[in-house]
């Protein structure tokens, strides 16, 4: 197959690029997804939300390449015999390029490992609720919190939404969250590239990224939404991005409002905070 550019041989199939103009191809996406839906600016300080994965490792490459000011913010969960190696990616990409690196953990903000938390309950949903909350707190300061979804993550919380009758989550900001007091905006710069033109950027890059698997993820709804997907968009091909694309069509970041957590001070929804009580519920005690 012949790059759709130069004529030279492809590297990647759809589209048709050979490497140079595949990885431009990757670099023009980014930078466009910014700039049209003004993700950020030059001038903003860009934390990003790192595991050590494909997905953040390419968000922090393809970002400090293009000039933005980067850095790392990643939490080790506490997951044994998968977290540690992620980060060891991490780390080795961070000292590559000079990127600070911070790294909170949730056995000392929240006060045991993921692993021992779990107790019978859903891991994906407890993690995520300290995760999220982990990444707020340390963020701030920050003006965005970049997060690596790509459009096969895009697509799959848009049929999870649908799933879960969550209305509200599919028009609420697609690439930048809401902005609310208390909480540093999120935004998506990769959603608009695929998996695979993901993971191709990575390997091509030479990225020490982890391919590593978290073992809860198989309980996970996502994981089963993913094996549909994968099922449909086989069969017809664009799918995905046309199920991202509804998404982007409704969706507008529409103001919210939140109060103190009179437990930690972060953002609540009234009352004491999702991770306090959660924390409560499983430690017996408030931080
Ligand atoms: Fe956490 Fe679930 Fe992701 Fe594992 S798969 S890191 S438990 S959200």
């Amino acid at each position: 197959m012949e790059c759709a550019v130069c004529g030279g041989k492809a590297v990647f199939s759809a589209p048709a690029l050979c490497e140079e103009h595949f990885c431009e191809h990757v670099e023009l996406v980014v930078r466009e997804t910014v700039e049209r839906y003004g993700l950020f600016t030059r001038d903003d300080r860009v934390c990003v939300a790192a595991s050590g994965g494909k997905d953040s490792s390419v968000a922090l490459h393809v970002l400090q390449a293009l000039g933005y000011r980067v850095e790392a913010l990643a939490v080790d969960e506490g997951i044994a015999g998968y977290r540690e190696s992620t980060l060891a990616c991490l780390r080795s990409l961070c000292d590559e390029r000079g990127i600070p690196l911070r790294v909170v953990s949730f056995a000392e903000e929240v006060g045991a490992p993921l692993d021992d938390l779990v107790k019978g309950r859903r891991p994906c949903s407890v993690c995520g609720v300290f995760r999220r909350s982990l990444l707020n707190k340390h963020a701030k300061g920050c003006d965005v919190l970049v997060t690596g979804h790509n459009l096969d993550d895009e697509s799959q919380s848009v049929l999870m939404n649908l799933v879960k009758a969550s209305g509200g989550r599919l028009r609420r900001g697609y690439l930048r969250s809401p902005s609310a007091e208390g909480f540093v905006p999120r935004v998506k710069p990769l959603a608009r590239l695929s998996e695979r033109e993901v993971l191709a950027y990575a390997f091509l890059q030479g990225l020490p990224s982890s391919s590593g698997v978290c073992p809860y993820a198989r309980s996970s709804l996502r994981f089963r939404v993913r094996d549909v997907l994968d099922e449909y968009e086989a069969a017809r091909p664009g799918m995905k991005r046309s199920l991202a694309d509804a998404a982007l069509r409704v969706s507008a970041p529409v103001a919210s409002s939140f109060s103190a957590c009179p437990v930690c001070g972060g953002p609540a929804a009234g009352g004491v905070c999702r991770a306090c009580s959660l924390r409560e519920e499983l430690l017996g005690d408030a931080p």
